[in-house]
C-alpha cells in the first residue's frame, strides 16, 4: 500500500514553493499526499518564525500533526527549526527536525531509527532551487532564484535563520523555466528573500536573467515577486517593460513612509528613493497594480511618522496593502529598541491603513470596469463562479458552464465590487 504524507507550509511564498518541490520529490518516491489533518505515514511541517506569533503557530501545527498522526513520522523543517531546533526537540512526537538547508535531504534522514529526535541543523551556504510542480495544483510556478539575505533590517530574524545571499545560475535558472514551461505552467513567478541581491551574488543582474525567461517559448506570463526598491533599476525596468508577457503587477516593499523610521529599520532606500520607483512603474505600465508591505508601530514611530505612512500611501498609486503590526522577534535589533508602540496603537494604526487600502483597491477595480483584460483562471468558487486573476492581479469571477482551469482568457469587465471583479469572457459576445 502506498504510503502517504501530510504538508503544511507557514510563513512566505518561498516556504510555499519549497514546501511545492519536497511535495514533488515525496510523490516521485511513492508517497500520495493527504490533507493535512489526516492520518500520514510523515507529516512534513515547514516552519517560519518571522515573529514571536509565528513560533508558537508552528508550535501548535506540531501538537495538530502529532494528534492526527500519533504513529506516523513527524518532521519539522525551516525557519523555526533553524533558530529553535531545542524547543521543537523537547515537543511529543517529533522525529525529525531539518534546518533551512537540510531539509532538502529528507529522504536521506527520513531513513534513519532513533528513539531520540534526530537534529540536523547547518549554516545554510547552499542553494536548493524549487520550482512549484503539478502537484500543488496551481496554475503559476513559483520558481526560486534567491535564498537567504546580506541586509541587516531591525525587525527581520530571515538572515539568521535562512543564512547569506545565495543564487542559481543563469543557465539553471533558465533551464528550470524551461521546464515548468514543459509541465504545463503558463506563468511563472521569480521569488526569493531578496531577489534584487541577485547580481551581488550571482555576477549576473536581474534584468539579464528576466530577459532570458521572457525568451522562453511557451511562456505567457511573467510576473516577479517582491523587489526592494533600491534594487529596482532601470535596466530591469527597460527589460520589463519590452515583454508583453510581463504582467502589470508588481510589489515593492514599502515598510514605512517615515525617513526617521526607514533609518531605523535599516532599510536601504529613503522616501523620496521609493516614490522615484513607483512613478516609473506607473509610467511604464499605467494600469499596474502595485502591493507594498507595511510594518506599523516599529519601536519610536511616532504620531508625525504614522501620519507621514498614512499619508503617502494615500498619495501613491499603490493598490494592494499588505500591512501588519509590528511584532516583536527576540533576536532582532529592533526588539532592543526604546520606544516600543502599545498593542492598542499598532492595531489602531493597521485598522486605519487597512481601510485605506480596502478603499483604494474598490477606487482600482471600479476603474477597471468596461475594460477589457486577460484572465488566467483558476477553479470555481463556492457560488459556482469560475474564478481567476487579471493581468493586473484583480479577482475576476465569470458564469459558465465551461472548465476553465489554468485556461488565460479574455474578458470584459462589467462590474466591480468590494475589490474584486465579474463580466464575460469576450468569445461569448461575439
Ligand atoms: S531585506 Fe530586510 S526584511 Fe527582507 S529578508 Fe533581508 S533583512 Fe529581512
Amino acid at each position: 500500500m502506498d504510503k502517504k504524507v501530510a504538508l503544511h507550509t507557514l510563513g512566505c511564498r518561498l516556504n510555499f514553493s519549497e514546501t511545492g518541490s519536497i511535495a514533488q520529490d515525496f510523490v516521485d518516491r511513492g508517497y500520495s499526499i493527504v490533507p493535512f489533518g489526516e492520518k500520514a505515514d510523515v507529516v512534513f511541517i515547514n516552519t517560519c518564525t518571522v515573529t514571536d506569533g509565528a513560533d508558537s503557530t508552528c508550535r501548535n501545527i506540531i501538537r495538530k500533526a502529532n494528534k492526527s498522526s500519533p504513529d506516523g513520522k513527524v518532521v519539522v523543517v525551516g525557519c523555526y527549526a533553524q533558530m529553535e531546533s531545542g524547543k521543537v526537540a523537547e515537543m511529543e512526537g517529533v522525529d525529525l527536525i531539518l534546518g533551512t538547508s537540510e531539509k532538502y535531504k529528507v529522504f536521506d534522514y527520513l531513513k534513519e531509527e532513533s528513539k531520540t529526535p534526530i537534529i540536523k541543523i547547518k549554516k545554510s551556504k547552499e542553494f536548493y532551487g524549487a520550482g512549484t510542480t503539478t502537484v500543488d495544483k496551481h496554475t503559476r510556478a513559483f520558481l526560486k532564484i534567491q535564498d537567504g539575505c546580506n541586509y541587516v533590517c531591525s525587525f527581520c530574524i530571515i538572515p539568521a535563520a535562512r543564512g547569506r545571499s545565495r543564487t542559481i545560475s543563469l543557465e539553471n535558472a533558465v533551464a528550470r523555466a524551461k521546464d515548468l514551461v514543459h509541465k504545463g505552467f503558463k506563468e511563472i513567478v521569480l521569488t526569493g528573500v531578496n531577489i534584487g541581491e541577485y547580481e551581488a551574488t550571482s555576477g549576473t543582474s536581474l534584468a539579464s536573467l528576466v530577459k532570458e525567461i521572457l525568451n522562453i517559448e511557451g511562456l505567457e506570463r511573467f510576473r516577479l515577486s517582491s523587489v526592494e526598491p533600491n534594487t529596482f533599476t532601470d535596466e530591469l525596468l527597460e527589460v520589463l517593460k519590452s515583454s508583453p508577457k510581463v504582467l502589470d503587477h508588481f510589489h515593492v516593499p514599502l515598510q514605512s513612509g517615515s525617513d526617521t523610521i526607514l533609518k531605523s529599520m535599516r532599510r536601504k532606500y529613503d522616501v523620496q528613493q521609493y516614490k522615484s520607483v513607483i512613478f516609473k512603474l506607473k509610467e511604464a505600465f499605467p494600469s499596474c497594480a502595485i502591493g507594498a508591505d507595511i510594518i506599523l508601530g516599529h519601536p519610536g514611530e511616532d504620531t508625525e511618522d504614522f501620519n507621514d505612512t498614512y499619508q503617502l500611501l494615500k498619495d501613491l498609486p499603490i493598490t494592494h496593502f499588505h500591512a501588519f503590526p509590528y511584532s516583536k522577534r527576540q533576536g532582532t535589533t529592533a526588539s532592543n529598541l526604546p520606544g516600543h508602540i502599545s498593542g492598542e496603537i499598532k492595531k489602531d494604526r493597521v485598522s486605519l491603513v487597512n481601510n485605506l487600502g480596502n478603499q483604494k483597491l474598490i477606487s482600482f477595480s471600479e476603474a477597471m470596469v468596461g475594460k477589457f483584460n486577460e484572465v488566467l483562471f483558476e477553479r470555481r468558487n463556492k457560488e459556482g463562479l469560475f474564478e481567476g486573476y487579471t493581468s493586473n492581479f484583480v479577482r475576476f469571477a465569470v458564469d459558465t458552464e465551461e472548465d476553465l482551469s489554468n485556461q488565460i482568457r479574455k474578458v470584459f469587465i462589467e462590474e466591480a465590487s468590494n475589490g474584486a471583479l465579474s463580466g464575460k469572457l469576450v468569445d461569448t459576445l461575439i
